[in-house]
């Protein structure tokens, strides 16, 4: 057992060498294992905190702790970033060339690592295994355990020689981590590595600072230019199905000025890489992609993740979505939901030739089209599907519970359905069931002879699609279960017992597409601080050839910002600022922040130039811009600026344009005059896809190029373009 001054110990490196205040659950327990020289599996969710798991206990015991990681790309980040903390760490794979790897080597065996990160095919081979006879090892950490298992979603056949690990070195402790949520996979992992009677640590799955919301699908491109207005110049992914509309999003992103990349298995692997390393480095922001991005992007800063269509399962949804918000910082999950794509996805499903499969994929997709379709908390469900109960009803941080639908008692409605799902003894689908309760007398119906059911009819005063979304709600409360083995069949629970018995069920009125408007984030940061920050952050880090946040974490620059006391002492308290990082970059991060806090001072807290700002964006106005904005503040309108300008209206036009983007409060409702409401709903309808010159001539309107193009700049300054 570890001694109480054990724990004192891991807790000093917690501060000193990672900057953090508290272990979160259950990183300290796990520590202690393995500095007892024993077997430990994790399971925990991304962004859970995993890597501190072992990389104390491998600073703490003697000799090397040697992780394995299936991915090389990743490896130099992690090793940069614990080197930034002061750890002695190095990586080696087949990126290294010869010299590089031979010092790598040497430093290994002289005992001079913490930790070395290997890629599994160069560990595995006999030179390497020989090696490692001689030298002292700490510690075994397997990375992304899951790879080892076939049932997983990144299955990689080098892995698979691990298991080997335990029977040659059976002494040395080892530890596997995984995100995954799956209890097939956890097993199989457990099987393969030998880590049969390992201690087993299972978290919670779930992510509290990801926001799940879904939006019906309509204008796609403009929902989601919608959405990016609040996370500008923040990390995000956007997936979609297909290659084609991945490079059309890509590039239409581009056309409205967002710092966006393609990204799919159809491009050369050179430009792929160039493309991830822009992401992680913060040369790109946003990364238009389908699934085949994602696995190894351990960017701790994505702020969001948008599904432009449907994942085709929950365990993608779960996985896809939970690439963002690792540092642990507010994200948010959007999806948007059409019944286009489900169909579309159906298709793709029907071609499954294997019909076990089929049936598998059929039940995933009808749970992930539920979850979309849920009137009661998103994460209870997703949860819940994971076989994961969460606590409370609402957690307070997705679409539903932040804008609840309205309810009502629906006891004597759900136990008409719980009678229905018994007397047909439980084994038919949710559509099978709606029909018999709508009186259907469909054909399989009246051969069953179902048409005789006491229950056939019973429902008739409710719509198909309102039954459907019944019997969803009553499978998300429990009191229906689906058995996937038997074509998705209904079957009453306990639960459903209870209901007959007396008991009660609330459930969500059903109101077909239903657009949400949601309140957004509020961050109590200084946003033009927090910029500061980063751009110096992203100047030391192109220095250092790091990526940025291997420097400073999003964490930690977020509490700079909201420092109330500018001071050395204060700086210590930041999230992630340990001792090295201190000595590194304190005095720097200092200045930025005086310096800034003076400049505050000096203006009163107002902005200098007195102009009522939209937002600041875009190149600040030019002579005669400023000169057009000084005579409409007094109230001049665009005939009379001409005149005192000596110019044309038009000339005023393309000023007020500009003065728009710069951030200027140009009223332009009031400039356009009546049509204006008009041209923004035409605009709201208009193809998302479709060229500017087609929008403009398909307008009910003829407008100028000027007013045409003064209307855009509008939108965009008030974020709905
Ligand atoms: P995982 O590997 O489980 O996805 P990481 O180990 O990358 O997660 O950790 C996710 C983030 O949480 C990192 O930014 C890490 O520095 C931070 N973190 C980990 N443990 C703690 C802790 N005890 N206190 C504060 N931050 C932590
Ligand atoms: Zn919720």
């Amino acid at each position: 057992m570890a001694t109480k001054k054990v724990k004192e110990q891991t807790r000093e490196i917690l501060k000193d060498v990672f900057g953090y205040d508290t272990f979160r659950e259950p990183q300290e327990n796990v520590i202690c294992t393995l500095l007892d020289g024993k077997d430990a599996f994790v399971l925990m969710p991304t962004g859970g905190g995993k890597s501190l798991c072992y990389q104390i206990p491998a600073i703490m015991r003697e000799g090397t702790g040697i992780v394995v990681s299936p991915l090389i790309s990743l490896m130099k980040d992690q090793v940069d970033a614990l080197i930034r903390c002061g750890v002695r760490a190095a990586y080696y794979n087949s990126s290294l060339k010869a010299a590089a790897a031979k010092e790598v080597l040497d430093q290994f065996e002289a005992g001079e690592l913490d930790l070395l990160y290997v890629a599994p095919e160069r560990l595995l081979t006999k030179v390497f295994l020989k090696r490692l006879e001689r030298i002292k090892i700490g510690l075994f950490a397997i990375d992304e355990a899951h790879c080892v298992s076939q049932w997983g979603h990144d299955f990689r056949p080098e892995y698979v020689r691990l298991g080997e690990l335990r029977e040659i070195m059976p002494n040395i402790p080892m530890i596997a981590l995984t995100a995954t949520a799956d209890e097939h996979t956890r097993e199989d992992i457990a099987e393969r590595l030998g880590l049969k009677r390992a201690k087993r640590y299972v978290s919670s799955f779930d992510r509290p600072n990801i926001r799940y919301l879904v939006s019906e699908k309509r204008q796609p491109l403009t929902q989601v230019l919608t959405f990016l207005e609040d996370w500008k110049g923040s990390s995000g992914i956007i997936y979609c199905l297909s290659r084609k509309r991945v490079e059309d999003m890509a590039v239409n992103l581009q056309r409205h000025g967002v710092r966006a990349a393609a990204y799919h298995a159809g491009m050369p692997a050179r430009q792929r890489e160039k493309v991830q390393d822009d992401f992680l480095r913060d040369r790109v922001n946003v990364i238009v992609a389908t699934i085949a991005f994602g696995m190894g992007v351990d960017k701790p800063n994505v702020r969001f993740v948008i599904h432009h269509d449907l994942p085709k399962s929950i365990e993608s949804y779960y996985q896809e979505t939970g690439r963002a918000g690792r540092d642990g910082m507010e994200s948010e999950a959007l999806m948007l939901y059409g019944s286009g794509d489900v169909n579309l996805v159906r298709r793709l499903i029907e071609n499954v030739e294997n019909p076990d499969q089929r049936r598998v994929e059929v039940h995933k997709l009808n749970s992930m089209v539920a979850l979309s379709e849920a009137l009661t908390c998103r994460r209870r469900v997703l949860l819940g599907y994971f076989g994961e109960e969460m606590k409370g009803t609402a957690c307070g941080n997705c679409d539903i519970c932040l804008d609840p639908p309205e309810t009502y008692d629906g006891s004597n409605i759900a136990r008409m359905a719980v009678e229905c799902v018994k007397e047909l003894s439980g084994d038919y689908g949710v559509g099978y069931v709606v029909d018999v309760l709508r009186g259907s007398k469909n054909v399989r119906i009246c051969e069953k002879g179902h048409d005789k059911a006491k229950s056939h009819g019973t429902g008739v005063d409710i719509n198909g699609d309102e039954w459907t979304s019944i019997l969803r709600q009553l499978v998300h409360r429990g009191i229906f279960v689906q058995d996937i083995s038997r074509r998705a069949a209904l079957v009453a629970t306990k639960k459903a017992e209870l209901l007959l018995e007396g008991g009660s069920v609330t459930l969500a009125k059903y109101q077909p597409g239903i657009k949400r408007k949601l309140k957004r984030f509020t961050q109590g940061k200084d946003k033009k601080l927090y910029q500061k920050l980063v751009e110096m952050r992203e100047k030391l880090a192109e220095d250092e050839d790091v990526a940025p946040y291997a420097l400073l974490s999003d964490v930690a620059l977020t509490e700079m910002s909201q420092l109330t006391d500018v001071s050395e002492s204060a700086l210590q308290n930041i999230s992630g600022m340990g001792q090295h990082k201190l000595e590194a970059y304190g005095e720097i991060f200092l200045g930025t922040l005086k310096e800034h806090a003076d400049v505050r001072g000096q203006a009163g807290g107002k902005d200098a130039s007195g102009a009522p700002k939209l937002m600041a964006k875009g190149s600040p106005a030019n002579d005669a811009q400023m000169h057009t904005w000084g005579l409409y503040k007094k109230g001049a309108d665009a005939t009379e600026i001409a005149a005192q300008l000596g110019t044309v209206e038009k000339s005023v036009y393309n000023h007020y344009i500009a003065l728009v983007r710069a951030g200027y409060h140009i009223d332009v409702p009031a400039v356009i005059g009546e049509e204006f409401d008009e041209v923004m709903a035409e605009l709201d309808d208009a193809d998302p896809y479709a060229s500017l010159t087609e929008v403009k001539r398909d307008l009910s309107v003829d407008l100028t190029n000027e007013f045409f193009r003064l209307i855009l700049a509008w939108r965009e300054a008030i974020g709905v373009a």
